[in-house]
């Protein structure tokens, strides 16, 4: 397909799996109708261990010079690669979409497509507190209003572009000072988007909730460690831990997106590294999330709905009870997005 127009990626690689899943993005980004240039940067445990001021240094210069990166599982020795990322790009909201995946096993027959919003940093993430004495320890929880109308801007212009409501969910009735302040600077930034209904939801009920009846949520807005538990809960409903992607964003002074990272949400999954069997199926999802917030979101709509194409056609890795391989996966989805680029509509860049 002829290329009309350039896409420049920075691309994070990292440890097991890694290698495998760069492989079939770049098969992938083949069938796009765009002049995609990769930027490798080496994150590997290896070259962390030697190099590892020169590695993050090189991440940030091509980070600053593409804004968008593609970054696979990371392995963490120590150091988070994830947390030094996060606090070098000043990332302060991911967004996880939690889509139901067709043929995957669930407790419900209902149709899941959540959008997890959450503050990226604070909470009780930040300090891993302290003993006092032998008997108790203390940690601080922090909640800052900056982060927080970020979080709750992104889920507002998200729920405003997918034509729903928007929940905020916290604790706020007993952390009063810190989810109070989150929540305040909700129903702040809900004030300029009056077409976008907003409710209120105590964490412990939504959770109750969302495992009743899932398709009433669509856009959830919570501070860090809340997103970090709804995330897991919700890949839980549809059956698979491994399977979703992650945006991470970081804003300008005017509240653009300024910098954004996408990746898989899975481990390295060294057992089955090298082997040519992993599902790259969530790297998919990270990169069609990557054409999307780069405005090619028909082509990203199109690789996301490619890869349910295929699973849901029975074609699938042995993780989710196929018999395909890495590649063999790879040539089913790049099949599918070739038809719905080609089918009804003729998608363009
Ligand atoms: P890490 O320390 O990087 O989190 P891990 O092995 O502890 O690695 P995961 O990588 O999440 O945790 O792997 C958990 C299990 O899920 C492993 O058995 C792994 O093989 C499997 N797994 C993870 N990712 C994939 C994938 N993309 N395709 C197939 N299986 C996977």
């Amino acid at each position: 397909m002829p290329a009309s127009e350039n896409l420049n990626i920075a691309e994070f690689h990292g440890d097991g799996i890694s290698a495998e899943l760069s492989e079939s993005i770049h098969r992938i980004a083949e069938d796009l109708p765009l002049e995609i240039r990769f930027q490798p940067i080496d994150l590997s445990l290896e070259n962390r261990q030697v190099n590892s001021e020169e590695a993050f240094e090189e991440a940030e210069a091509a980070m600053h010079s593409h804004r968008i990166a593609l970054k696979y599982p990371t392995v963490t020795e120590g150091i988070s690669p994830n947390k030094i990322l996060r606090e070098r790009f000043n990332f302060s909201v991911i967004h996880r979409p939690v889509v139901s995946i067709p043929g995957v096993k669930t407790r419900h027959d209902c149709t899941v497509d959540l959008h997890i919003v959450r503050i990226a940093v604070g909470g009780t993430y930040e300090d891993a507190g302290r003993r006092v004495g032998s008997e108790a320890a203390v940690s601080v929880r922090v909640i800052e209003r900056g982060p927080s109308e970020e979080a709750a801007r992104f889920g507002f212009l998200l729920a405003q572009r997918l034509g729903c409501n928007l929940v905020s969910t916290s604790k706020h009735t007993i952390q009063r000072a810190t989810d109070g302040l989150f929540e305040e600077t909700v129903e702040e930034v809900a004030k300029d988007f009056p077409e976008v209904q907003h409710q209120t939801e105590l964490f412990d009920a939504l959770l109750a909730k969302l495992i009743m009846r899932p398709e009433d949520y669509r856009v959830v807005v919570c501070p860090n460690e809340y997103g970090d538990f709804l995330s897991d809960a919700a890949c839980g409903l549809v059956g698979s831990m491994g399977l979703g992607a992650s945006a991470s964003y970081a804003f300008d002074e005017a509240g653009n997106t300024d910098l954004a990272m996408f990746d898989p949400a899975g481990g390295t999954a060294p057992d089955i590294a090298g082997k040519g069997i992993c599902n790259p199926a969530a790297a998919f999802w990270a990169f069609a999330m990557l054409l999307e917030h780069s405005g090619f979101r028909a082509l990203g709509g199109c690789l996301a709905e490619g890869v349910r194409d295929a699973i849901g056609n029975g074609q699938s890795t042995q993780d989710l009870g196929g018999t395909l391989s890495t590649a063999g996966f790879t040539e089913a989805v790049s099949a599918a997005l070739k038809n719905r680029l080609t089918g009804e509509g003729k998608v363009k860049a």
